[in-house]
């Protein structure tokens, strides 16, 4: 299985502040890794690491076989990465379609209808502003968006940032399906534990920036007192 995700003993943050300190891990193609872990963990400093936002401070980072380009995000994105931030990355003043046709770039394969397939609910919607659009399906475009650029490694922060559990529960199997469809590597920061576990290959628990538990979905979810610990700031560590 090919790793597209390798960190090793990195430090990250901003000038002065690590916030994650000592963190390995990765993510191989294919699967669904859920990044976890209370507020403040140093879940989006990761994502934003990963995809070049913020230097590495310190350690080693591959992504898609190769060194991140300090500052250089669309390079990685050109190599085929793809992050929806927590802010969703959409342009609120244009349609549904327009904002897709921005994702795509000329060596894209995949197509507005390939993305309404796997949103269906996107399909009467692509005349509309995407302003005018409910969270959800917002949150469905910024998914859509990212994937009509053929990612490889698709990073998700909060997904489910103001959306009611009930969409949430449908929007994670999709994630699930388009990892074990197309292949990509997908690393999803959430903070519907149960939820995302449920979907997840593997999981890994943040706490003040170090790495407190990590495991397979279904060993993490049969641990479930020391993931609450992990997330309440109890005794995480102490292999109860
Ligand atoms: P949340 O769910 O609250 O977003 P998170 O796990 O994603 O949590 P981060 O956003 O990575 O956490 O923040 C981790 C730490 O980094 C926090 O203590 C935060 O105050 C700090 N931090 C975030 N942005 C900056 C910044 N621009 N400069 C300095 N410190 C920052």
């Amino acid at each position: 299985m090919t790793t597209v995700i390798d960190v090793r003993n990195l430090v990250a943050g901003y000038p002065g502040v690590p916030v994650v300190r000592d963190l390995t891990m990765h993510v191989d193609a294919g699967e669904v890794v859920a990044l976890l872990g209370p507020n403040g963990a140093g879940k989006t400093t990761t994502l934003l690491t990963l995809s070049g936002v913020l230097p590495a401070l310190r350690g080693e980072l591959k992504v898609l076989g190769g060194s991140v380009p300090r500052g250089r995000p669309h390079r990685l994105a050109r190599r085929g990465l793809a992050l929806v931030p927590e802010a969703r990355g959409l342009f609120y003043q244009l349609t549904v379609a327009e904002n897709l046709r921005l994702g795509r770039h000329r060596r894209s394969t995949t197509t507005v209808d390939d993305v309404a397939e796997l949103f269906p609910a996107l399909r009467p919607l692509m005349k509309r502003r995407c302003g005018l659009l409910s969270g959800g399906e917002q949150q469905m475009l910024g998914v859509a968006k990212a994937l009509i650029a053929d990612p490889a490694v698709l990073l998700l922060d909060e997904l489910s940032l103001g959306l009611a559990p009930v969409i949430v529960q449908r929007l994670l199997p999709v994630i699930r399906r388009i990892a074990t469809e197309r292949g990509i590597g997908v690393l999803l920061v959430e903070q519907h534990v149960e939820m995302s576990l449920a979907i997840a290959d593997r999981g890994y628990v943040l706490r003040h920036g170090e790495l407190v538990m990590s495991g397979r979905g279904e060993e993490l979810l049969s641990r479930r007192d020391l993931l609450e610990d992990s997330y309440l700031g109890e005794a995480a560590a102490d292999g109860r």
